[in-house]
């Protein structure tokens, strides 16, 4: 079963495109949070960033690059938040990897990104270093 994204690449399901090349493709979203409220996605389904191949993830950023002024110029934007719902208890509802861009307008009444977790964490130095270095190991 297809996820809905894939459904609108393949031209099953209506969708308002905006860009198209080999391997993305962005389209606005059908519930806006701000007029211009685009998705970039990769065409091919991968569900979570890391599962997103190397070169794909390259061009995936090269058309979010490409959006964002073409996005911010069209509604005539002050900015936007551009942001990836990156699993399930993150919000993502659909499992195929989407860029949000999300235009915003000086006193639109909406927050930064700091606003989207929960209670921030107490953290020691000690545990900073520790997670950075955990990081670190790893990246
Ligand atoms: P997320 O919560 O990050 O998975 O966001 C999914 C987004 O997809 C939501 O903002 C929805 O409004 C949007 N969406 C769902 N179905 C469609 C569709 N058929 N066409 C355009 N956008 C959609």
């Amino acid at each position: 079963m297809s996820t809905i994204f894939s459904q609108i690449v393949a031209g099953d399901i209506p969708a308002r495109v905006v860009y198209e090349d080999e391997t993305t493709y962005a389209f606005l979203d059908a519930n806006p949070l701000a007029p211009g409220h685009t998705l970039v996605i990769p065409k091919d389904e991968y569900e979570r960033l890391d599962d997103v191949p190397d070169d794909v993830a390259t061009d995936l950023y090269a058309t979010i690059h490409r959006l964002v002024p073409a996005v911010e110029e069209s509604v005539d934007a002050d900015a936007t938040t551009v942001a990836f719902n990156n699993g399930e208890a993150a919000g993502q509802e659909v499992p195929h990897v989407h860029c949000h861009i999300v235009p915003r307008f000086e006193g639109d009444g909406g927050g930064p990104i700091h606003a989207v977790a929960g209670d921030r964490p107490d953290l020691e130095d000690d545990e900073l270093d520790d997670i950075a270095a955990e990081i670190e190991s790893r990246a």
